[in-house]
């Protein structure tokens, strides 16, 4: 008796090389084949007379065949039959195929299932199925498309399946029945049953519905239960209510936006409860998230705690080491900067001050999460570009500390319709202010013919004392190529406008190197700074006002949202060129968008229209389970309805303890650890 977390190989006609290719894509158990969705079905129900065919389609046809011939010899022979309905006649082919002529007979009425071509002015049809019209009567209802496997037939999906199907009759549901009636759902095991196999368009939406339905109930209650466990830890760190933050402001060169003092506000009231802090601070680019983060680390400091900065990018790692250091000292407050690129010696000592206690406050890269990395008391952790990490990194870095606070900041809103719902784990907090005096930066699109005087205003601009940064394309997300074109475009640009200081910043290039070259452009020695996308995320340079994007239309919009956000950070106005020659399509769309708005959520909220839930929900990049058919946008209603079913079952059951409710919970935490939690 097959079971449904048997492994495939069971299954007749799966071996050892197709069962490779199965897992190739994540098909490993006779469940996972069951959840393996058709991507299409053909109507193979309705059947069209032979003189309404059009090319192209594939098409249920019924006939007899007038005519039965081979031409060609030998096993090469062809197989070529007349078939003949009252509207018309069809030309059927089967090539190498001698076996069929004894199944076939002339005069007897067949359905031919196929696609119509066209050769030499007549349709064809090659290599139809082919059914007895009077034994399959009307044909075989809607055929499932499933989505391609290499190396894998859609008639092996279809035999497989076939063979779990019947297993879902087994298949408890994990949703009482009261509660499925209640949603007006169809049982769990109907469902699959109708999704592979529908009967009819009626059954195949019901189906439908229920699959999206759990998929997101089930995410829903992962997130909450992974919420409620935080809390019921109850041993969160409970700082006193102080003016440390009061104090660590009143020491800046400037004054908070109010934004910024209401975010703060909202963190002094976390870490002074005796819950964990779980924040996410949602901050367009220029906002000033980094201030925040340091004022939230005093306060942690200041209560004896240590506290740690992740950055995504060396770059960005030493930039804030250097700004929060500049704070911190006059506050006697110690920092350090951990990145890959340290020696092993001062690594050591590092690591040493870092777990007696010696080293306060913490910044670095992935570094930072390596095993031997130790702390002495770590009470809060903050990751900056949060959409740069997987949840799981995140997750490492907390797990040094007992039950440290968590901040984290991203320029790259979820849309706001969505992030109440799927982050509903997180609080949010935004800083929807930029600080006062920025001009909004003016962008616009330029041709590559307009090039030349693209670069001529960007000369102005510098001889006004401005700076600059030239974006080069992105190649592929090949190092080695963008580099080239990087160096390419770097000595086009010094042969050109030899009076112009530039600078040349790469992946490919050692850090020393890279910070040289950095550090030069902050201090202004240096007027146009060349780059590959290292720059996008954080980098901060008040005196930059003009960002130029070579190949504009390979960027995404959160991408090119980022980079501009490189310029307009000081009081001078700024300007964003993309070079573009696209003028349809959806990198004309987005060059559009960003000539419209400055805004980061109304961006990222166009992000989605064009991308796509399916790709903007990378899933693994926010570290929730996929989703194969649930789709945020489309199904928002539905996902609505799944989320009050999901709080209603934890305000009754917070662990999902009652027995009804045991298999709901066992599928959730299947789910999210599959997914990597
Ligand atoms: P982001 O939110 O993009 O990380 P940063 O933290 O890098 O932004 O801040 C951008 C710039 O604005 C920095 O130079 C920072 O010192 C400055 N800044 C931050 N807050 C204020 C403020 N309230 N008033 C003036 N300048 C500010
Ligand atoms: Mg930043």
């Amino acid at each position: 008796m097959l079971q449904l977390t048997d492994p495939l190989t069971l299954l007749k006609g799966i071996g050892p090389s197709k069962a490779a290719a199965l897992k190739k894509a994540g098909l490993e158990s006779l469940a996972d084949l069951l959840r393996y969705y058709p991507r299409a079905y053909q109507d193979r129900r309705t059947l069209t007379p032979i003189a309404d065919l059009t090319p192209g389609e594939n098409k249920l046809i019924q006939g007899r065949i007038s005519q039965m011939a081979f031409t060609g010899f030998g096993k090469k022979r062809t197989l070529r039959l007349l078939l003949t309905d009252s509207s018309g006649s069809l030309e059927v082919l089967f090539f190498n195929a001698t076996y069929l002529a004894r199944s076939l007979s002339r005069d007897s009425d067949y359905q031919f299932f196929g696609r119509v071509s066209r050769r030499g002015g007549r349709l064809q049809m090659l290599h139809p199925d082919i059914q007895n019209a009077n034994a399959a009567g009307q044909g075989q209802g809607w055929l499932p498309v499933y989505p391609l496997v290499h190396g894998i037939t859609q008639k092996n999906l279809y035999n497989w399946i076939d063979q779990v199907l019947p297993l879902s009759d087994d298949l408890t549901d994990h949703l009482p029945a009261q509660l499925v009636q209640k949603n007006r759902l169809i049982g769990l095991a109907q469902a699959l049953q109708a999704m592979h196999r529908p009967s009819d368009r009626q059954t195949w939406r019901e189906a439908r519905f229920r699959l999206i339905f759990d998929e997101f109930l089930l995410l829903f209650l992962g997130i909450m239960l992974r919420s409620r466990q935080s809390e019921a830890v109850g041993q969160a760190i409970m700082l006193p209510p102080g003016r440390e933050i009061d104090e660590f402001l009143s020491r800046l060169p400037f004054s908070p936006t109010d934004a910024q003092r209401r975010v703060l506000s909202e963190i002094e009231a976390d870490m002074t409860s005796p819950k964990v802090m779980d924040r996410l601070i949602q901050g367009d680019v220029g906002s000033g998230k980094t201030m925040v983060a340091a004022a939230a680390a005093y306060k942690s400091i200041r209560n004896g705690y240590q506290a740690v900065l992740m950055a995504p990018t060396e770059v960005l790692a030493r930039q804030h080491a250097k700004t929060i250091t500049g704070w911190f000292s006059p506050l006697k407050v110690s920092s350090a900067l951990l990145t890959g690129r340290i020696s092993s010696k001062a690594r050591q000592e590092l690591l040493q001050d870092l777990s007696q206690g010696r080293i306060d406050f913490l910044v670095g890269t992935h570094a930072l999460l390596q095993a031997d990395v130790c702390f002495h008391s770590l009470g809060l952790v903050i990751t900056d570009e949060q959409h740069r990490f997987g949840v799981r990194q995140r997750e490492l870095l907390v797990q040094k500390s007992k039950h440290p606070d968590r901040l984290v900041m991203t320029a790259t809103p979820i849309p706001k319709t969505l992030a109440a719902t799927l982050y509903s784990e997180l609080e949010l907090s935004a800083i929807d202010e930029l600080p006062p005096g920025r001009k909004p930066v003016l962008t616009r699109i330029a041709r590559q013919n307009e090039r030349r005087s693209v670069y001529e205003f960007m000369r102005q601009e510098v001889a006004k004392g401005g700076q600059a940064y030239i974006v080069t394309p992105l190649i592929e997300e090949s190092d080695k190529l963008n580099a080239k074109a990087a160096s390419q475009l770097f000595a086009g640009l010094t042969a050109f406008f030899p009076d112009i200081k530039a600078g040349l910043l790469h992946g490919a290039l050692p850090s020393v190197e890279k910070d040289r070259v950095m550090q030069e452009f902050a201090e202004g020695r240096l007027s146009v700074l060349v780059s590959t996308v290292v720059i996008e995320v954080g980098v901060n340079v008040q005196n930059a006002t003009v960002m130029i994007i070579e190949s504009a239309d390979r960027f995404g919009l959160a991408t090119l949202h980022q980079l501009r956000g490189r310029v307009g950070r000081g009081d001078r106005q700024s300007h964003c060129i993309l070079i573009s020659d696209a003028r349809e399509g959806v990198a004309a769309e987005r060059a559009a968008i960003m000539t419209q708005t400055n805004d980061g959520f109304l961006i990222a909220e166009k992000d989605l229209e064009l991308r796509g839930p399916g790709e903007f929900f990378g899933t693994r990049q926010h570290g929730l389970p996929e989703l194969k058919l649930a789709d945020p946008v489309r199904h928002f209603k539905i996902m609505v309805q799944a989320q009050t079913l999901a709080r209603e079952l934890m305000q009754r059951d917070p662990e999902l303890k009652l027995p009804e409710h045991r298999l709901l919970k066992a599928n959730t935490e299947k789910l999210f650890t599959e997914s990597g939690r």
